[in-house]
This record gives structure tokens, C-alpha cells and sequence, in this order.
């Protein structure tokens, strides 16, 4: 039986995995990547092998009482069964929120997943939502070594400043304060720095993870400095279903004027929003792409989204002083070119020189001239996560 490392990704209705060998290689060796979507409402599960070809499907239509407890078994029986079988030797997962503390991947114990389930107040949509597939399998099999790498812990490395709010002290020392997400992602793109120009390495860089969700980050010598989102993952940009930055007292109008509750107030600002809401068509830019030429909304919805990168792509740029190089990554900064062309020539006022032909043709480097350049880097947030996994696991080892 081959040994494998499990990488978990829980969302609300879905439970992201990839199977990577424990073969102790430098570069993680994926084996597997799949999902159980629909969880709740119509569960289903696809997995694809190595080269991208499907290798296990299956439905079960109507199943509500179907959550994470059933996938994760399901998984395991999958995963003993399939090709000779596979026996897990540790489980790695995403979790969004390691306060103000976790500045690396940790191991779990009872206490340490006791610890962030006091975070649930900073991530209410999320963390509990990442605590429980780990809860499920510590129950399950309680020996097996399971490691939390965090969305936050990248940007621990921010100046005291950058992470501050202009609140009494008390409050920012009781944790209100700005924390910055996509950590995995921003993490993974560091990584391949140097492959892509080793000047990136000890440069002044902007990346722009542009997905449903969407940051900016900026990078001095590799490491994080300052962040679009704040103390929740709402903060900064325009995003699919999220407003992103809006003026506080808009809350306090959604509760006073319009009658909504706190939590009526967040979801609203959560999924009624962003390029969903400002179109009022669909939070998918390719639906909007295809549509913007003949409808006002998609088109402002697009421009809006590009509006508010190019403002806080300026406000990253005065707080690294300068600029070397913008990145773009995740499903619309890797996919959408016309995006891309938009943001660069939005940034004219830095120097970026857009080179339409290599944007069109999807090259890393997307930029011409003698100025800053842009590049596309696919981001692996998965690949963060079993390295951080390995690193702790061989630390407690040694120890
Ligand atoms: P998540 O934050 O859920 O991981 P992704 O990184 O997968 O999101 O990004 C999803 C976004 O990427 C959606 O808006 C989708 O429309 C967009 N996207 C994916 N492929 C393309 C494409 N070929 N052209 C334009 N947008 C794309």
C-alpha cells in the first residue's frame, strides 16, 4: 500500500482534497486532486488522477443528511480501494484563520484545535467550517497526525502599522485588527519567484490574486508587508458575490434604514454584492466578458472591478514605496487576458508597458520595455499546504 498525504480544503457546501505520495521527494508528488461538492443539498464527488483524467464519480441526488462526515469515509474507502490501495500517513488542511499568533503551519492537538475554535468569532462563515472536517478525523482516527496551515499566518510579517485600525489600543490588542487572507495563495507565488525572474526575489512586488474571492498583496524581499483584506476576508476589492471596502456607516444603514440584523447585514455583504450585485447578472467573469458588450451592468461591473484594483494597487505601491513587478494569479488573473490588458493599462501611471500579443498567448511575462513588468503565475495554494505539512511533521519528528 502506497503511504499518502491528504490535502483538505473545506468550504461551505464543497470539501476540496489532493493526494500527494509520502515519498519524501523535494518537489510534492500529486497524485490525486477531486471534490465533493453539493454537500447538503445533491452531493457529488469527481476525482481525477495525475494527468487530469477522471477516475472516480459519484452522485448521490437528494442526499441532505450527506455532509462532510459521509464524504470523509467515502474518501477513505475510495482511497483504500482504489489502484492497490492507499494508506494515509497525515492530513494537511486549510484553515482560514490563525489570529494573531500563527505565523506557520502547526500541528494539531486537542488543545491547539480547541485554541482556534476561539477564533470563530473573527471567521464565522469559515472557520468553523474548517474545524470540522479535522474534529471528524481526529474522532475517526485518533493517531493520525493532522497539520492546520492558515490563511492568515503569510502576512504575520507585516509592520505593526500595516496591521493596525485607528482604535483605542485595548481593542487592537483583543484582536481587532488586520489580519489579510489568500495566505496560501501569496505563500506558493513566493516560492516561484525565482524561477520566474530571480529580480522578483528581493524586489518591490504586487500580487493580485484574482478569483471569487480577490486581494492584492505586497511583497518586500518576498514578504508580505501590506494586504487588501483587513480583519475579515470582505475587505479590499471587488469581488464575485463581496463588496469588498465600503464605508462603515453603509452597515449602520443596512441595520437602521433598512431593517436587516447583523447577520442579515453580512450575508448580504457577503453574497449580494460585488460583481454579482453590481451587474445583477452573475458573479462568473466569463458571463460577464461574454456579455459586456451589450449589457450596462456587466460592463460596469467589470469596470468597477478594475477601478477599485488600480486604486489599491496605488495605495500598495506609496506602501512599498516603488514598484518592480505586478503578478497576477488564481481564475480570472490567470484566465481572463482582458482583465489583465485593463489593470496594465490602468497602471500606465506606473510604467507598465502592456505586451498584447504575449497577454493574448498566456506567457508568464506579459510586459514590455524598460519599466516595471507583469507576470501570470498559477497559484497552488495545495502545494503550500504539504510543504508546511512536511516541515512540521519533520520538525516533531526530530523533536
Ligand atoms: P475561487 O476563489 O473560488 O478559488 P477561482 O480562483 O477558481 O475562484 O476563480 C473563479 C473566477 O475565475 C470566476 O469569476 C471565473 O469566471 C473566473 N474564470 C475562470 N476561468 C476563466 C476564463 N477562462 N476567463 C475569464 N474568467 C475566468
Amino acid at each position: 500500500m502506497a503511504k499518502v498525504q491528504l490535502v483538505l480544503n473545506a468550504g461551505s457546501s464543497s470539501l476540496k482534497f489532493q493526494v500527494f505520495l509520502d515519498d519524501g521527494a523535494d518537489v510534492p508528488n500529486r497524485i490525486y486532486r477531486g471534490l465533493f461538492e453539493g454537500l447538503g443539498t445533491d452531493p457529488h464527488f469527481k476525482v481525477k488522477d495525475h494527468d487530469g483524467a477522471t477516475v472516480g464519480e459519484q452522485r448521490w441526488a437528494g442526499q441532505t443528511a450527506f455532509g462532510f462526515e459521509e464524504a470523509l469515509a467515502y474518501l477513505s474507502d475510495w482511497l483504500g480501494a482504489h489502484r492497490g490501495g492507499h494508506q494515509l500517513a497525515a492530513v494537511g488542511h486549510r484553515v482560514v484563520h490563525g489570529g494573531p499568533h500563527y505565523t506557520h503551519a502547526v500541528e494539531l492537538t486537542p488543545a491547539i484545535i480547541n485554541e482556534l475554535d476561539t477564533l470563530s468569532p473573527l471567521a464565522p462563515l469559515h472557520q468553523p467550517k474548517s474545524l470540522e472536517p479535522i474534529r471528524i478525523i481526529a474522532r475517526r482516527v485518533p493517531g493520525l497526525p493532522q497539520v492546520a496551515a492558515f490563511d492568515t499566518a503569510f502576512h504575520r510579517t507585516q509592520p505593526e502599522l500595516a496591521q493596525m485600525f485607528a482604535i483605542p489600543q485595548s481593542m487592537t490588542d483583543a484582536g481587532v485588527k488586520r489580519y489579510g487572507f489568500h495566505g496560501l495563495s501569496y505563500a506558493y507565488l513566493a516560492t516561484q519567484f525565482p524561477k520566474v525572474d530571480p529580480r522578483l526575489t528581493k524586489g518591490r512586488v504586487v500580487a493580485a490574486h484574482l478569483g471569487n474571492g480577490a486581494s492584492l498583496c505586497a511583497y518586500d524581499a518576498s514578504r508580505s508587508i501590506a494586504t487588501t483584506m483587513g480583519f475579515s476576508a470582505l475587505d479590499g476589492l471587488v469581488m464575485g458575490t463581496r463588496s469588498g471596502s465600503i464605508d462603515p456607516g453603509v452597515v449602520f444603514y443596512l441595520q437602521r434604514e433598512m431593517g436587516m440584523s447583523a447577520e442579515e447585514a453580512e450575508h448580504f455583504l457577503y453574497t449580494k454584492c460585488g460583481l454579482i450585485g453590481v451587474s445583477g447578472l452573475s458573479n462568473d467573469m466569463r458571463v460577464l466578458r461574454e456579455r459586456c458588450e451589450t449589457d450596462a451592468g456587466a460592463r460596469r461591473a467589470i469596470d468597477l472591478f478594475v477601478y477599485r484594483i488600480n486604486r489599491e494597487f496605488g495605495s500598495l505601491v506609496a506602501a512599498l514605496r516603488g514598484i518592480d513587478a505586478l503578478v497576477f494569479t488564481a481564475g480570472i488573473g490567470e484566465n481572463d487576458a482582458e482583465t489583465r490588458a485593463e489593470v496594465l493599462r490602468a497602471a500606465a501611471w506606473a510604467g507598465f508597458e502592456l505586451d498584447p500579443e504575449a497577454n493574448r498567448a498566456g506567457a508568464t511575462r506579459i510586459t514590455r520595455g524598460t519599466g516595471p513588468q507583469a507576470y501570470v503565475i498559477p497559484t497552488d495554494e495545495e502545494w503550500t499546504i504539504v510543504r508546511e505539512m512536511r516541515q512540521v511533521l519533520s520538525h516533531t519528528a526530530v523533536a
